[in-house]
């Protein structure tokens, strides 16, 4: 054949989809998988096909308007004619391949519309084998469950062996005048106990050839069938990721030691507040509870409340951690920078990301102490205060 002529297409798409939810939800071709109903995925496929040409879709008489609004806006739609189906699907089929009788190409395929999973290379295989002679092919998996014979009580009779087992896809592909006389045929002797259109092609003695199926190209039978093709076309929701920011600042009066990031330094100086004071776990507390939205550490813990007088900080911290946990947050990363010209930070590093990582309860890789000086300018620089800034990183799942 010469391979830039085009091959017909014919798409059943006229059942009622009795197995498929209820009726009330109308037949499966017209249900939405991924935002667009099944039979428009289908026909946008074909229709990017180089080689796709005259296209009929054989749509039930009740139809007319949902496959109107089911194919409004897909390029090149107009180029579809539609008929209305038969009684069965071979009936719907034979109408099909009639309503191509005159322009008669060369080749037709013949299509579910329930299959949207369909795919070029698919497509490509059955052109394939006609190209290469065969007057009937057909896409097929290979089968991979073991098959059990089993009787009206769901007892197992026996084991079918699965070897030279296929599973059958479609599209199918055939010569036009030969699926079309093998059609009339089986139409006239009155039988349609067929189940495809290769399974005609092979009673009227033609040679059916194998090309690569894929096992995603599904048929859409029931309403689970519709919520996984639903789901596989479904974007994959955003991580729920939230950064929070926190900043506090006490002031330096005389003193001994001062307490940061929850570890006690000798210095000749403390810091002033009502709890102790420690700027780090405060402004890392001010960045967890901002993650969710919970307000800042005062709305939680007053300073005008006495039983926060001197009270170690960590009680804070492990407050909004339990807050953003309750709230379903899983704590990535928590990173605090202390700006103090005094004392060094450097030598509690390690004991100060211990301390968060015990008091957050996460690995502490996942913590992170800075710290700067100010160069002798402002407060900070002054030795007046210590401040700090800190960030924390939560994600956010369901609500627990
Ligand atoms: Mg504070």
């Amino acid at each position: 054949m010469n391979t830039a002529q085009k091959f017909g297409l014919v798409i059943v798409a006229a059942g009622r989809g009795e197995r498929a939810g209820s009726p009330a939800d109308g037949p499966k071709q017209y249900r939405q998988i991924g935002g667009r109903p099944v039979i428009a995925h289908t026909l946008a496929t074909f229709l990017s096909h180089p080689s796709c040409g005259e296209i009929v879709v054989v749509i039930h008489a009740d139809d007319e308007a949902l496959y109107a609004s089911a194919t409004a806006g897909i390029a090149g739609a107009d180029r579809v004619r539609t008929v209305s189906g038969g009684a069965n699907r071979q009936a719907s089929v034979r109408a099909g391949l009639e309503a191509m009788a005159e322009t008669a190409p060369n080749h037709v395929l013949i299509h579910d519309a329930v299959r949207p999973f369909v795919t070029l290379e698919i497509i490509d295989g059955v052109l394939e084998a006609h190209n290469a002679g065969s007057l009937a092919a057909l896409p097929a998996v290979a089968v991979a469950d073991t098959l059990k014979r089993g009787d009206a009580h769901g007892d197992v009779t026996g084991t079918v062996p699965r070897d030279g087992l296929f599973a059958a896809q479609t599209p199918q592909g055939f010569d036009f005048a030969a699926i079309s006389a093998a059609h009339a045929k089986a139409a006239a002797e009155s039988d349609t106990s067929f189940t495809d259109d290769c399974a005609i092609a092979e009673w009227a003695g033609l040679s059916v050839r194998l090309t690569p199926g894929h096992p995603s190209n599904v048929k859409l039978t029931t309403a689970e069938d519709i919520a996984m093709a639903n789901e596989r076309l479904s974007p994959a929701p955003l991580p729920d990721v939230r950064t929070g920011n926190g900043y506090d600042v006490h002031r330096l009066v005389p003193g001994d030691h001062v307490t940061l990031c929850g570890v006690e330094i000798p210095h000749d100086q403390r810091l002033d507040g009502h709890s102790d004071a420690d700027v780090g776990l405060h402004a890392l507390t001010d960045a967890l509870l901002a993650t969710c939205g919970a307000g800042d550490i005062g709305d939680h813990f007053p300073p005008s409340d006495p039983q926060w007088r001197g009270a170690a900080s960590e009680i804070f911290l492990a407050h909004a951690a339990k807050i953003v946990r309750e709230a379903g947050g899983v704590i990535m990363n928590a990173d605090v920078t202390i700006i103090a010209e005094a004392p060094k930070i450097g030598p509690h590093r390690q004991a100060m990301r211990a301390a968060l990582s015990r008091i957050l309860e996460i690995s502490i890789d996942r913590c992170s102490v800075k710290a700067t000086t100010n160069e002798t300018i402002g407060f900070a620089g002054r030795r007046e205060g210590i401040a700090s800034i800190a960030t924390a990183t939560v994600v956010f799942g369901e609500r627990t």
